[in-house]
């Protein structure tokens, strides 16, 4: 293989930070050639000194100059905001990883795609917000989506070699997140700093926080669905503690394949930014004597009702899994900032797919602007939503 030249879309994130330590190991096989960011210009400038991308992008002018002054007379074209976003999916190189985290990263992620570019997608929301589009758009272009996703990634290896029609189910597992053993009573109460600490996997806070609630699986519900194109009563979810497997498929003939592993999310990055070839990394492996056993469990879809509403948006409209996954950045942030209590983010969530689909049960998408719209409206029904007592919606 060539130097593949990566461009990333969030390189200063959780996903973006491990995609350059996975490429600073194998430096005859990767070239940076792009890098956006938004407002972490300190940490950005010492990326700029490591691989000398050519382009690079932050939020706006005061981070740009912030930047200018941090990384002295080294040659790179600096730029802002959604055009900054767009240069760098579109800046010349082999495949964009789209490691932003939410909505922003829709608009970019498609410009790599019409641009021709192959995606390594970590921004989930991309597929749970136009998941239709974007894969239409892929097969237009004929680029290559490769997911980034830890259990996406366990499919998608899986998958390989095998015949689609052959599959009878895909099996998302879920660690169960901070909370698994909680009574309600106790989450009603449990702090920010409670909810952020994940058991298994070390990832940026809206994410972390998802997992907590289970909307990060809803959400990975919707995003399996159009990534591999399954219908989601063939999506189950199953409780799995020790995220040692980090997915399965159920094939015709009722075998079972799996991927296993440490959870480490440079396993799937590395397996999105080489593929197909796969990369010597030097990790922790997993010894399965040592592990010594795996639990499941079916999960618990009255106390984290996030689950349902994944599928309840996915059987309600196209644009439904959009207006879900805008009023969840939203109660996620006003959690974050201490103004609502942790069961308030699935009743807010709740109360506002259930506004949509009051009005706009069966809609379509037809283009970015439905979808636009669709979050515009749910952003704006979601912060309105005032919580009167922990947990309770008015
Ligand atoms: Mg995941």
């Amino acid at each position: 293989m060539s130097a593949r030249r990566i461009s990333i879309l969030g390189s200063t994130g959780s996903v973006g930070e491990q995609t350059l330590a996975v490429a600073e190991e194998f430096p005859e096989k990767f070239q940076v050639t792009g890098l956006a960011a938004g407002r972490n210009v300190e940490k950005l400038a010492s990326q700029v000194r490591r691989f000398s991308p050519p382009i690079v992008s932050v939020a706006d002018e005061k981070c740009a100059q912030a930047l200018r002054d941090a990384i002295g007379s080294q040659s790179v074209e600096i730029l802002t905001g959604a055009t900054g976003l767009d240069a760098v999916a579109q800046c010349e190189s082999d495949l964009v990883v789209a490691a932003l985290v939410g909505a922003v990263g829709l608009g970019p992620t498609l410009a790599a795609i019409r641009a021709g570019r192959d995606v390594a997608l970590a921004n989930k929301e991309v597929m749970v917000m136009a998941g239709a589009l974007v894969l239409r758009e892929v097969q237009r272009q004929g680029v290559r989506l490769l997911p980034v996703d830890s259990e996406h990634s366990a499919i998608f290896q899986v998958l390989e070699g095998q015949r689609r029609e052959d599959i009878a189910k895909v099996i998302l597992t879920a660690s169960g997140g901070p909370f698994r053993t909680w009574t309600p009573e106790r989450m009603a109460k449990a702090s920010v700093a409670e909810a952020l600490k994940h058991p298994n996997w070390d990832m940026g806070p809206k994410i972390t926080i998802d997992s907590a609630t289970l909307m990060n699986k809803g959400l990975e519900v919707i995003e399996a669905r159009w990534l591999f194109d399954v219908a989601p009563e063939f999506i189950d979810v199953v409780v799995h503690p020790q995220s040692i497997i980090h997915s399965m498929v159920e094939f015709c003939d009722g075998s079972v394949l799996a991927q296993l592993g440490l959870p480490d999310m440079r396993v799937p990055i590395a397996v999105a930014l080489a593929h197909p070839e796969r990369l010597p990394l030097e990790l922790p492996r997993l010894d399965l004597a040592t592990a010594g056993r795996l639990d499941f469990e079916v999960p618990d879809r009255k106390r984290f009702p996030c689950l349902d509403l994944a599928y309840a948006a996915l059987r309600g409209s196209e644009l439904a899994p959009a207006v879900v996954n805008a009023a969840n950045e939203v109660s996620v942030a006003r959690f974050l900032d201490g103004a609502i209590p942790f069961p308030a983010i699935a009743s807010i969530n709740s109360a506002v797919l259930d506004e949509h689909l009051r009005h706009s049960a069966g809609s379509s998408v037809r283009d970015l602007d439905d979808v636009g719209e669709a979050d515009a409206w749910a952003r704006a029904f979601a912060t309105e939503q005032k919580t009167t007592q922990p947990g309770r919606c008015v």
